[in-house]
């Protein structure tokens, strides 16, 4: 009888839960380190090809720093009283060290709410405006994300706790080097990087569920519009380098149909052109 099977199996898989438990909590606290071990977490495609359990899927990008969590909460409450009450993104917010993605120099101003420089004339964003672009997406587990403007990789980093897919792009070479890098020492291992002018998107990755642009566009690059999903979100700001820059919600239906919302004004670094001089 299934039901006598199912009595009799109880203890044993009682002590299998107890077991795995365990086995979790230990990996929880070697991945909670600087230097999370990768080996210790399930590799991501194995964790995407089996959906069926968001907790333990969640698991895959979640590397854990310790250090200065006391700042962090200073800052998600800082966020928090912006008003961005959205759970999973201020969780977000805490689980990510952005102290690991500024220059040495800057460690100490990691958390405060503002942009700080990261090199070669860019910067990293303010953390509410990440936090906010960040719930602007409206990211599940399934959502494949495309970012332009890599820069630190500290957007990136914060889009992995929603998603494993993750894309982003970078201009600048040894920004994108350098973000190649500190993924993988911090044990991010999920995202892909690529250089090159993220104006083109990434096509033989699309069609995208979620576009972030993280540099301000004298308009919309219609190739991003392109490779928006059906029911996809694109957050853009759009603006000259001197002009006042909107915020912008980009949508397209289900039948393809694109609209886009002006959110609020914004000033973030331009976006820049592989075939348009720099001054
Ligand atoms: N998201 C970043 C912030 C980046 S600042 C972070 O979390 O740190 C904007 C970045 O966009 C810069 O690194 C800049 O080099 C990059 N950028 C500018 N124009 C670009 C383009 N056409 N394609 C890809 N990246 C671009």
């Amino acid at each position: 009888m299934p039901r006598t099977t199912g009595y009799r199996l109880a203890p044993t898989a009682l002590v299998t839960l107890i077991l795995a438990a365990a086995v979790a909590g230990l990996i929880w606290l070697r991945t909670g380190g600087e230097t999370p071990d990768p080996s210790l977490r399930p590799p991501a495609e194995t964790s995407a090809a089996a959906p069926a359990q968001p907790e333990a899927q969640a698991q895959w990008t979640h590397p854990r720093s310790r250090e200065r969590r006391e700042d962090r909460r200073h800052m998600v409450d800082t966020i928090r009283g912006y008003g961005l009450q959205d759970e999973a993104v201020l969780q977000a917010m805490q689980g990510v060290p952005r102290h690991e993605f500024v220059p040495e120099d800057q460690r100490l101003r990691a958390y405060a709410d503002s942009p700080l420089p990261i090199g070669y004339g860019q910067t990293i964003s303010q953390p509410y405006m990440v936090a906010e672009m960040t719930r602007l997406l409206e990211l599940d587990p399934e959502s494949k994300v495309l970012e332009v403007g890599t820069g630190s990789a500290y957007q990136a980093a914060v889009l992995t706790e929603f998603t494993p897919h993750v894309y982003t792009v970078e201009i600048i070479e040894p920004l994108a080097t350098a973000a190649r890098k500190r993924l993988k020492r911090l044990g991010y291992d999920t995202v892909r990087i690529r250089h090159g002018d993220g104006y083109y998107g990434w096509p033989q990755h699309a069609p995208f569920d979620g576009i972030i642009v993280t540099c301000a566009a004298g308009q919309i690059p219609p190739p991003l519009i392109e490779q928006l999903a059906p029911e996809g979100r694109m957050i853009i700001p759009v603006g000259g380098r001197f002009a006042v820059q909107s915020l912008m919600l980009v949508t397209k239906d289900r039948e393809g149909t694109v609209r886009s919302r002006n959110l609020m004004s914004v000033r973030f670094v331009p976006l820049r052109r592989t075939d348009v001089s720099e001054d």
